[in-house]
């Protein structure tokens, strides 16, 4: 048995969205007549009650879009300093958008109104102008950590006091949704961007979209355009991503109940040194010091179970939908042996 638990981005479509993908009304987007690609935008528009969205390619395309959006050159974004726009977009903020980043150290990703304030630039020449807030939910390298509406609304508060633009990275933004049931309308409510993932554990195929007021959106695919991300028939995996709104959000529950049965395991062996706490579909543990990260991925592998290292000592197991109860059983045989 192979168990890929590298990532939730390995996941295939289905039967069913490949019949949905086939069957799609498609157009071409750059002309904005792809009936499918406008219907996704919509659709997901009006599910977080915001005005307008644009379908892209990746995540790395709509967070730097956003970006773009939301700063002119010479400013600051604030975000944690494990943050996906910071560390895996191929320093895309400096090069994209020609802006400083200042890194705060959040609790697993999150950060708090209390840790921004201090770090927003008063209007001075010496300073960059602080113009943007990046927030990441689930938080990848904080475990899948998530925010709770609460917890975010006093971030936006201070952000509209200080005239500054509020983003979210939501990649995994369904995974938190299943985990705390909070309502999508108040990330809309909250945020002036929003990006989201089709393409991890909602497990289509390719697809990013971004969700912001028509305004922000008209200037989006502007930018889009420039980035080289606009597509033609693009239709056919639009209609992938539908499918997957309609037919895999409320599965993520079983990916993280699978998350939390690996964390629970790992917390038993004597070779693991701590599991971060399990709140979605990541586990990130550390290893015994005698165990290198290396050397227990490549045992896994040897028995069929990919993972992924994750910086020192660090390991990361990823649950999505190609992953069944049978294969979790696997691998608790496997780390148990
Ligand atoms: C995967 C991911 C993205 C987008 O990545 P792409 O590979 O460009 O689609 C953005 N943010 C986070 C937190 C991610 O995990």
């Amino acid at each position: 048995m192979i168990v890929d638990l590298r990532s939730d981005t390995v996941t295939k479509p289905t039967q069913g969205m490949l019949e949905a993908m086939w069957s799609a009304p498609v157009g071409d987007d750059v002309y904005g007549e792809d009936e499918t690609v406008n219907a996704l935008e919509s659709k997901l528009a009006s599910m977080f009650g915001m005005e307008a969205g644009l379908f892209c390619p990746s995540g790395t395309m709509t967070n730097q879009i956003a970006i773009k959006c939301f700063t002119q050159p010479m400013d600051e974004v604030i975000a944690d300093e494990t943050a996906h726009v910071y560390r895996y977009e191929g320093g895309g903020i400096a090069f994209n958008s020609a802006a400083s980043v200042r890194l705060l150290n959040g609790d697993r990703g999150r950060l708090t109104a209390k840790d921004i304030e201090p770090h927003i630039n008063p209007d001075n020449i010496h300073y960059p102008r602080t113009s943007l807030v990046v927030l990441e939910n689930t938080v990848n390298r904080g475990g899948g950590s998530c925010y709770t509406i609460a917890q975010i609304e006093p971030i936006q508060q201070l952000c509209r006091k200080h005239s500054l633009k509020l983003h979210l990275d939501g990649a995994r933004l369904f995974n938190a949704l299943v985990a705390t049931g909070d309502n999508p309308k108040d990330y809309g409510r909250l945020f002036d961007g929003i990006s989201i993932c089709l393409s991890k554990g909602l497990g289509a195929p390719v697809g990013s979209v971004l969700l912001g007021s028509k305004e922000t959106i008209k200037q989006a695919r502007r930018v889009r355009k420039v980035f080289g991300g606009g597509m033609r028939q693009a239709g056919y995996l639009a209609a992938a991503g539908i499918y997957a709104l309609d037919h895999q959000v409320e599965r993520l529950q079983t990916d993280h109940e699978h998350a939390r049965l690996l964390g629970e395991a790992l917390e038993k062996q004597n070779y693991v040194q701590s599991v971060m706490p399990v709140d979605t579909n990541i586990v990130i543990f550390e290893l015994d010091l005698r165990l290198p990260a290396e050397e227990f991925v490549a045992k896994m592998a040897a028995n069929g179970v990919k993972c992924s290292t994750f910086g020192h000592q660090m390991v990361r197991f990823v649950t999505h939908h190609d992953v069944s109860s049978e294969m979790i059983n696997y691998t608790l045989t496997i780390l148990n042996q």
